[in-house]
């Protein structure tokens, strides 16, 4: 294990140094268990203080699902803070909720840039207020590729974070693979890193082992050490300012067409922005409309409905040229066209190319063709997409019924014993 071990003492230093902090643990398999891991950590530093009393855990409503789960994990009782209008944290609200806790208040989650994809121009004097009032500051490090190279968790005054190795470091993300998330912590937190009962890791303090390996899923680290060590600190940092670049390119193109939820106060988004898509409905159109059209363009949807519901959150990174960003733009400029035939009364409410979306080659090849568009319209909507047609293999089901409703299709028990005793 020779080579794994210089590879885990070499990556721990680039993310610690990345993160602005002090060390590093290896040992979260996702950004969820790093949350979880985090959470751990800072119990155990309040505990040796003699503070273990310390339970809330501050939670800005625009925080991801898995920030309040992996408070509740963690034995916290989760605290809401109010975002203002402008889909910041509400200052005002975040104090008076840390004065009232301040004799229970064991940390604040908070994401940066934020889920709502602006820089929070408050985030120091956050983390200050939380510091102020005895707690400790868990950044998520989601959208840590709108940081690398040009500011810091530790910078910002966080205490601890957890990278998505998935998301930031190159690790094979879709469709769920395996994922690693670290977690990086300030000098105070250092000691109770998680440990393993077999193998030596964390701190002398340490937490009980986070999960059963040392290192996480350490057969894919190399993936992360690759990419860091070939991009080498200016191509990270290059990185990270296409990706922020790449956003605010498609947010300038789509501007105008479609309302752009939340931007700082500069007028520029982070490295990810809200396409709002809620006024369609007026005519039919939901967000889910739009998402399925987009195959027809052959594009994969970006995030529906999260953070805010009714919306399309975009984030390009920096992996796509300027020619790919300009063809996305100009399939979204198109659907927001065949949404305006609707709103005009040219395109039927019903039998539209957007309620109809995807299209299937089953669908306009075979049979008469009865919608009151054409077929091109329907599979060819803009020249591009006749290059590579992308041919989409089923139409809607019942989108999310199925989530909401299970099945348990498996026989019951009982059915074996009498085959069993049957034969
Ligand atoms: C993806 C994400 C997480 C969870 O990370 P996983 O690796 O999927 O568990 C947490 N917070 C935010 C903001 C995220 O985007």
């Amino acid at each position: 294990t020779l080579g794994y071990q210089e590879l885990f003492t070499n990556l721990r230093t680039w993310l610690t140094e990345i993160t602005g902090f002090a060390d590093t643990s290896l040992q979260p398999n996702s950004g969820a268990q790093g949350e979880y891991a985090g959470l751990m950590v800072i119990r155990a530093y309040h505990m040796n203080r003699g503070e273990g009393h310390r339970d809330v855990a501050l939670i800005p409503t625009s925080a991801h699902g898995t920030n309040p789960a992996s408070a509740v994990m963690a034995g916290m009782k989760v605290v809401l803070v109010k975002c203002d209008e402008k889909g910041n944290i509400d200052i005002e609200d975040l104090k008076s909720k840390a004065t009232e806790h301040k004799d229970d208040l064991s940390c604040l989650m908070v994401t940066y840039p934020s889920t709502h994809g602006v820089f929070e121009e408050a985030i120091q004097e956050i983390c200050a207020t939380i510091h102020q009032y005895g707690g400790q500051v868990y950044m998520d490090g989601a959208n840590m590729n709108a940081q690398v190279g040009l500011t810091s968790p530790g910078r910002i005054g966080a205490d601890v974070c957890h990278l998505n190795l998935h998301k930031t470091f190159c690790i094979p993300h879709g469709g769920g693979g395996p994922g690693m998330g670290p977690i990086c912590v300030a000098s105070h937190l250092a000691p109770f890193l998680p440990g393993n009962p077999l193998v030596k890791t964390g701190g002398e303090l340490a937490v009980s082992s986070i999960s059963s390996a040392p290192y996480g899923s350490a057969s894919i680290l190399p993936i992360s050490y690759a990419y860091i060590a070939m991009m080498g600190g200016d191509g990270l940092t290059n990185a990270t300012k296409m990706a922020i670049l790449n956003a605010n390119y498609i947010k300038e193109r789509l501007a105008g067409h479609y309302p752009i939820l939340y931007t700082g106060s500069k007028g520029r988004a982070a490295h990810e922005m809200i396409v709002d898509c809620r006024a369609f409905k007026e005519v039919g159109v939901e967000v889910e409309d739009i998402a399925k059209r987009l195959m027809d363009y052959g594009y994969h949807a970006p995030t529906v409905s999260f953070p805010v519901a009714g919306t399309l959150m975009i984030e390009p990174t920096e992996s796509e040229t300027k020619a790919e960003l300009d063809k996305f733009c100009d399939a979204l400029l198109s659907i927001r066209e065949e949404i305006r035939e609707i709103e005009e009364g040219k395109a039927d409410r019903v039998e539209n190319v957007l309620k109809n979306a995807p299209h299937t080659a089953k669908m306009v090849l075979t049979g008469e063709w009865t919608m009151p568009y054409s077929r091109e319209k329907a599979v060819f909507p803009i020249a591009f997409v006749k290059e590579g047609k992308f041919w989409p293999t089923v139409r809607r089901i019942d989108s999310a019924y199925g989530d909401r409703n299970l099945v348990c299709s498996c026989i019951p028990v009982e059915e074996y014993a009498t085959e069993t005793e049957l034969a």
